[in-house]
């Protein structure tokens, strides 16, 4: 039996789906969108769902993870439904309910929670290292004496797998939701482990977007993520070689140091970008910006512009303006990646790769399930 949310359409105006009864259902969309296809075929279909309050046959597609909001749908709707803000807002609207913590949804429905809680953690964070900081040398650039590695490190560590246990609970629900959609499947563990590959590729290239026709929006969406995950990656090894705070800093050559530059102006470069768009407004895609989309921006610009002054600071010598801002810089962090990630806007990192993922899995289980046809006589 099919249950119907008649109050579907308004909740999802509360995360940016202004526009969605408009829509009179032509399709137009689903035929120039580049990314849809015959078997996911998108948006008209989500749309139609928030109209008709489908909520459960909602919860259970992945298809608004497929949506890389390049925008050519709405420059072609002939009711200005803006079906990719209509995508955008679904996905807002779908972290939530994946988030068993409700957390999610009072960061993306209020803007006094939004702003409490960066507010919080960020002056937390200042608090807890005005507490624990290690000596203040100021005749030389003592980093690891101010912020000893290990207090730093584990701290880390543990913040990491405290986020960590946040997204994969919220991974977890997401699948129950998309396994349990339409025919129910039960998929063996082995064709979990059989279609990583699906999970490692998409994560990696993001090889849908370059299907968009313009292409600028990969190159840009890749240098993001791909500075993000050498920038997480260089964190978690510094554990082990000591590159990173220490009061002997290695030199330019140094290859972690050559990645953390790559990290450093690609972010920078995309974020830059992206913030300008939205200042603009040119680009459908940029029309429209929630006040997580401006957090998300304004935080991880600060986040990287304050890793880079520590840098200069540390190369010149400068031992209190490192110390400073290096501490501004960790105050900035904690709330992007504590919030952002399992929360909030960068928690599509993982939803998309795993959406592709899972329903992979579920095609392959389906066709096991299949019964054999019989051969013909
Ligand atoms: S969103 Fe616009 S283009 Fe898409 S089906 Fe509705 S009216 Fe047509
Ligand atoms: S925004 Fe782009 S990818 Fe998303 S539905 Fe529209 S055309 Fe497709």
């Amino acid at each position: 039996m099919t249950r119907v949310n008649p109050e579907l359409a308004k909740e999802l105006e509360k995360f940016g789906a202004k526009s969605a009864t408009v829509c009179f259902n032509c399709g137009n969309c689903t035929a120039v969108c580049p990314l849809s296809n015959n078997s996911t075929p998108f948006p008209r279909r989500i749309i139609r769902y928030l109209q008709l309050g489908l909520e459960e046959r909602l919860l259970g597609r992945m298809e608004p993870w497929l949506c890389y909001y390049c925008g050519e749908c709405s420059q072609t709707c002939p009711r200005q439904a803006d079906p990719g803000e209509l995508m955008m807002a679904t996905r807002r609207y779908l972290t939530t309910r994946y988030d068993w913590t409700g957390l999610s949804k009072r960061l993306y429905t209020s803007k006094v929670w939004e702003v409490f809680c960066v507010g919080i953690l960020f002056f937390a964070t200042l608090a807890v290292i005005y507490l624990f900081h290690g000596p203040i040398v100021t005749d030389h650039t003592k980093l690891e004496t101010f912020a000893p590695a290990d207090i730093v490190h584990p701290t880390g560590y543990v913040f990491g797998a405290v986020l960590a246990f946040f997204l994969l609970s919220n991974v977890y629900r997401m699948h129950k939701f998309i396994m349990r959609s339409g025919e129910r499947v039960n998929a063996p563990l082995s064709l979990y482990f059989s279609e990583l590959g699906t999970l490692a590729v998409h994560f990696a290239t993001q090889a849908k977007l370059r299907l968009c026709t313009n292409k600028s929006f990969w190159i840009k969406h890749w240098l993001l993520m791909s500075g993000y995950t050498a920038a997480f990656i260089l964190v978690n090894v510094d554990l082990v070689t000591r590159w990173s705070l220490t009061d002997s800093p290695p030199p330019a050559w140094h290859p972690a140091k050559i990645l953390w530059t790559y990290a450093t102006i690609a972010m920078l470069y995309a974020t830059t970008v992206a913030i300008i768009g939205r200042l603009r407004k040119r680009e459908p895609i940029h029309k429209y910006s929630h006040s997580t989309d401006w957090m998300f921006l304004i935080l991880l610009w600060f986040t990287v512009f304050t890793g880079l002054l520590v840098r200069i600071f540390m190369q010149f010598d400068l031992p209190l303006p490192t110390y400073y801002t290096f501490a501004v810089h960790l105050a900035l962090a904690v709330p992007l990646l504590g919030l952002e990630v399992p929360f909030t806007k960068w928690s599509h990192l993982a939803y998309r790769p795993f959406a592709l993922y899972f329903e992979r899995v579920r095609e392959r289980a389906l066709q096991l399930q299949q019964p054999p046809q019989e051969e013909e006589a």
